[in-house]
């Protein structure tokens, strides 16, 4: 066996890295492996400092030759202290890593840096996603670079203005008849018919979860020790199972003995997971999602053992999964804005919303450290923030101004 593989996290058997993502024997989510030995070999030549970019991490990612390597130097992003909210909340350790100034504007260039790269590893004609979001642009932007067809499917219901990131980029935009379902199912056939790599930021992507797993390096480095708590904004989870998978890593290496507690921060309009946590039970996918928070909004109807594996993480790390009104949520998303100087878009701002609950139930101390990752930038979706019956003022002469 080579020393790093794909594993099945069901059913625990190995195979060789290729383009498909689902176990070959019963459908299972598959992971990256990576031997023991290899990676601790790895773990020393990360030492030092002075690294740019996600790739200066690329030990620990999936073996690629460079001039596949499709990047435009995502990740690296800030860990900002904190300046007013921590102090008004009592809490000496509050940060924030700062993922808005990834290359498109979220986190998710990082797992498509990655699936890129490796599509073209393999020789796959094409990529292909399903998202009217933050993955879509991703997409558009790393296969234009990478000069690979890309093809990003959306619900026909899709507003233009929703993909005209990813339009600017060079990505094609097609939209499918029905809800988000149908277009999940034609990125899932074009990849099974036409060889194309699905980079859809789901459990399908083993690689995503490794670009997402760089975070938990970078914020051990650039912390110099395992936080107390990082407070992540959950769709599925991947971003939160790639986060435990590299504290887990790092215990593995020998660097750290403790994880960080991992707290999954979800709309009170859609909170599968969160839910699932508080009541300590399977995953129920969500008929109805209704939140501002429209990137975290996923009701994982139909794949609901998705959002159980990422139940299992939080648990792993005796963390917690919490749920925030659509206000709460706007007030912190201004809150970070005003106070702070970091805009993000309202995802991301559930956060601080979960960090203001966890203060005011006494799970937070003064003295923890904690890390919001802050997901996507607040331009995504700036139209969220306006206040509702806003009038603008309109004066023909400033003496109307009393
Ligand atoms: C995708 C996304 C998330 C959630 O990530 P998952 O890995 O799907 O759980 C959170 N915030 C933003 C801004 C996103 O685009
Ligand atoms: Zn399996």
């Amino acid at each position: 066996m080579e020393q790093v593989y794909f594993i099945c996290h069901t059913c625990g058997e190995s195979f060789p890295m290729g383009k498909e993502s689902l176990c070959p024997k019963c459908g299972s989510i598959l992971t990256v492996a990576y031997e023991r030995e290899y990676l601790r070999e790895a773990g020393r030549a990360l030492k030092g400092e002075g690294k740019e970019s996600m790739w200066d991490y690329q030990r620990v990612l999936p073996p690629v030759k460079r001039e596949n390597i499709v990047t435009f130097q995502e990740g690296c992003t800030k860990i900002k202290k904190s300046r007013v909210l921590g102090e008004e909340l009592g809490l000496d350790g509050l940060f924030f890593k700062d993922e808005t100034t990834n290359p498109t504007g979220s986190f998710k260039d990082r797992s498509v840096s990655v699936c890129v790269s490796m599509a073209k590893e393999f020789g796959c004609p094409g990529i292909v996603v399903s998202s009217s979001g933050n993955g879509g642009a991703s997409t558009g932007a790393y296969g234009t670079k990478g000069e690979i067809d890309t093809i990003i499917f959306v619900p026909e219901t899709t507003p233009v203005g929703k993909v005209a990131q990813a339009i600017a980029y060079g990505g094609k935009v097609i939209k499918v008849r029905g809800n988000f379902s149908c277009s999940y199912r034609a990125a899932v056939q074009m990849a099974q018919q036409k060889g194309y790599m699905n980079v859809t930021t789901t459990f399908l992507s083993p690689f995503g979860l490794e670009g997402y797993k760089i975070i938990g390096y970078e914020i051990f480095d650039q912390m110099g020790e395992v936080p107390d708590y990082i407070v992540i904004p959950v769709g599925a989870g991947p971003v939160l199972y790639g986060i435990y998978k590299s504290f887990a890593e790092l215990m593995d290496m020998g660097y750290t003995e403790k994880l960080p507690r991992l707290v999954c921060v979800q709309a009170k309009g859609c909170a599968p997971i969160s839910e699932a946590w508080q009541e300590n039970r399977k995953v129920i996918g969500c008929k109805n999602p209704r939140s501002v928070a429209s990137a975290i909004s996923d009701p994982l109807l139909g794949y609901e053992q998705d959002g159980d594996i990422t139940v299992e993480a939080i648990r792993k790390t005796c963390g917690y999964g919490l749920t925030a009104e659509d206000s709460e949520i706007l007030e912190a998303g201004r809150a970070l804005a005003q106070k702070e100087g970091i805009f993000v878009e309202p995802s991301s701002a559930a956060t601080m919303a979960a960090v203001r609950q966890m203060k005011e139930q006494g799970i937070l101390k003064p003295g923890d450290t904690c890390v919001c990752l802050l997901t996507g930038h607040g331009l995504k979706d700036s139209s969220a923030y306006i206040p509702e019956g806003l009038e603008i003022p309109v004066i023909n002469t400033i003496e109307e101004l009393s």
